[in-house]
């Protein structure tokens, strides 16, 4: 009997059934691990989360799916930080896999969220009516509590990130970067929102997104303007997180890899650029 409820509870639970599920696979737990400098992976196998720490308190960066947020916070946890000293939230951008944990992650540490005013509504909405999507990717809506500008600095403490609007992939798309420095070198770390087009990502006469090529454009220029070297992102498999753990410990910081970034823009922008010229030419 006791088990019969249980499962009740389960299958009825809100989360499980209003939301879109975690995708397989990318949702394993992951042991939270120092990347370089102040900066901690925090996020599952596949849906990231970054903590950028200070003596006075954390920025945590995205949310993962809706049931990552108890790995995120487990992660945190384990590193020896408090949730309640996490004072600012912010997100990549408003899609299940990296927004789905942000209302838990809000109510848990009570930080403040902060995003870009594109992105505003559709975290509010919980990701309806996305422009691409319509209503198929669905989280726990989240409210903002303040807008991030273009070039605006976050600082918590000596914890601090840079965000760039780099829309296409949504309309607010943020990519954040920090400055951070081991044994003595400087580096530019770079959390890159997301330059996919999935599911085929209509480029041309886009009713909903008319200026979604011109924005693609531009964001290639932006990225490849930060001369970022230490290459992160809002998915795992972006950046080789796995490999690249695997090289840990064996001399230099295996996260350092600014030929690993430029090559990932290279790829894109070459998928980009023939997908927009085929759509040109059956328009
Ligand atoms: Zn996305």
């Amino acid at each position: 009997m006791k088990k019969f409820f249980l499962f009740v509870i389960l299958t009825c639970s809100p989360l499980f059934a209003q939301y879109t599920p975690a995708a397989p696979g990318q949702n394993d737990p992951v042991e939270p691990f120092r990347i370089i400098g102040n900066i901690y992976y925090v996020g599952a196998s596949e849906v990231t989360s970054y903590l950028i720490t200070s003596p006075e308190g954390h920025i945590l960066l995205d949310g993962g799916f809706p049931e990552t947020a108890p790995i995120i916070e487990r992660n945190i946890q384990k590193l020896g930080y408090k949730l309640s000293d996490v004072k600012i939230l912010i997100s990549t951008h408003a899609h299940y896999d990296h927004a789905g944990g942000l209302a838990e992650l809000k109510r848990a540490t009570e930080a403040k969220l902060y995003a870009s005013a594109p992105e505003i509504p559709l975290l509010a909405a919980g990701g309806k009516d996305d422009f691409a999507f319509g209503n198929r990717f669905l989280f726990p809506p989240v409210k903002a509590d303040e807008t991030v500008k273009d070039n605006q600095v976050l600082h918590v403490g000596s914890a601090a990130m840079k965000a760039h609007l780099t829309p296409g992939h949504t309309k607010g798309c943020t990519t954040w970067t920090a400055e951070v420095s081991e044994n003595g070198e400087k580096h530019t770390a770079v959390f890159v929102c997301s330059i996919s087009m999935p599911g085929g990502y209509k480029l041309v006469n886009n009713a909903k997104y008319p200026q979604i090529a011109d924005d693609y454009k531009q964001t290639y220029k932006k990225l490849r303007a930060l001369n970022a070297d230490v290459f992160l992102g809002s998915h795992a498999s972006f950046w080789d997180m796995e490999g690249k753990r695997k090289k840990m410990g064996s001399g230099a910081n295996p996260f350092v890899d600014p030929a690993g970034y430029k090559e990932f823009l290279d790829d894109n922008q070459k998928v980009f650029e023939a997908e927009l010229k085929k759509q040109e030419a059956a328009k």
